[in-house]
């Protein structure tokens, strides 16, 4: 017990401020169900359901062949993803720069940490717009920074206005997380508001980090737009932030990158040189073959996902109580719950759509994150990355457990 109490003392401040993942308990419980041979619906995965493309494991595999990929290389990225990385950024968005402003990181997420620490100094604000991906606030904390939440809503498509941010910048402000399309929300800004975010930006000489991960993914008339590119005045003050993971089916190859002014890509590679060294050369070859491949595969995920995503959409909101606006990109549906709330279940009351999210799951089996993860209580997210026929089935046991609340 006192040995317990010790090693509970000895974690850092830093790392005792990590919070625990709201997903945590939704995650575990459902695995432990599905250990039981149960057939729990996950719309709680953000990642595609698909294999990644064949034609890419097989760079992997002959990667993996080859010795000299068996050694380090350097911490930046192998030079020919590197060069294949800004070709696709010119191919894709429509933004030129140099092979030596990329830098291959583990995967997004270690982009979007590598950013905020060489950025951020202590005390250095980041505005953040709610709901937002739970590693943002982290990424920021543990740089020492201060995350400043803008809130957003479904009355706006989950999209922040100049004014809002407008109205909480101060003279700490270093920072704007920016993401679209969005997880969790699925929003995608027009490249009107994305210019109008990026001239503020400009006009008040705060940095950018925008998150390009879903860039492929939008629907409808929805285009992405790259903020630096609408608006190229901010374009030695942007860190794009990208990856193989959602485009490709490659989340577990952990290869992402990012893209900054060339101080701040030297000051990014220093920090991983003596924090993970090279990404895995075997994944980094894979996304080379990835990203210097054709679309073709991406066209026909993208397919699938807009079937699905209009699927998710009408049976949300055939729910009574359940608002869902239609997703615009990525592989989110984010609908308030709150008109569901405040009945029972049995002889609990389900205050909070944390416990919504416990009793779908051990009532109906059915599996989603409560919005309380994304810094907005009374949401959820469904991902729609999982196949028709669950989408179908989970949706309509979710429904059948919402009717016998009372
Ligand atoms: N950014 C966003 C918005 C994401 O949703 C994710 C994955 N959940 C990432 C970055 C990171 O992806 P990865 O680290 O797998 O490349």
């Amino acid at each position: 017990m006192t040995t317990e109490t010790n090693t509970a003392q000895a974690v850092s401040g830093r790392a005792q401020a990590i919070a625990p993942s709201a997903t945590l308990a939704i995650t575990s419980k459902a695995n432990a169900l599905k250990a039981q041979g149960l057939a729990v619906v996950g719309f709680g995965a953000g990642e595609p359901d698909f294999a990644t493309p064949q034609h890419i494991v097989e760079a992997a595999v002959a990667a993996a062949r080859d010795p000299k990929n068996h050694k380090y290389s350097p911490a930046a990225g192998l030079p020919d993803l590197r060069e294949a990385v800004a070709a696709k950024t010119a191919r894709d968005s429509g933004l030129d720069v140099a092979p030596s402003q990329v830098v291959i990181t583990n995967g997004g997420k270690h982009a979007v940490y590598a950013t905020c620490q060489v950025l951020l100094d202590p005390g250095d604000e980041a505005l953040l717009p709610a709901p937002y991906w739970v590693t943002y606030p982290e990424a920021i904390g543990l740089a020492e920074g201060v995350p400043v939440v803008v809130p957003s809503d479904e009355t706006t498509g989950y999209k922040v206005s100049v004014d809002q941010l407008e109205a909480a910048r101060t003279d700490r402000t270093k920072l704007l997380v920016f993401v679209s399309p969005s997880n969790p929300t699925g929003a995608v800004y027009t490249a009107d508001e994305v210019e109008a975010i990026g001239r503020w930006a400009a006009e008040h000489g705060i940095w950018v980090m925008t998150d390009e991960i879903y860039e492929h993914l939008v629907y409808g008339d929805n285009t992405f737009t790259s903020l630096p590119v609408r608006v190229p005045e901010m374009a030695d003050r942007t860190v794009v932030v990208n990856g193989v993971a959602k485009t490709y089916a490659m989340t577990g190859w952990r290869v992402g990158w990012l893209i900054a002014p060339s101080a701040v890509a030297s000051a990014a590679a220093r920090l991983q040189s003596h924090t993970t060294s090279n990404v895995a050369n075997v994944s980094q070859r894979a996304a080379l073959a990835a990203v210097s491949g054709p679309l073709d595969d991406v066209a026909a995920m993208r397919e699938a996902f807009d079937r699905r995503r209009l699927l998710t959409h009408r049976l949300l909101n055939e729910i009574p109580g359940v608002v869902a606006p239609e997703p615009q990109g990525a592989f989110y549906a984010f609908p308030a719950m709150k008109g569901v709330l405040g009945r029972r279940h049995g002889d609990t009351v389900i205050e909070s759509t944390l416990d919504l999210a416990a009793a779908a799951l051990e009532s109906a089996l059915v599996a989603f994150v409560p919005g309380e993860a994304f810094g907005a209580p009374g949401y959820a997210r469904f991902s729609f990355a999982l196949g028709d026929a669950d989408i179908e089935r989970g949706l309509t046991k979710l429904a059948e457990f919402v009717a016998e609340l009372t």
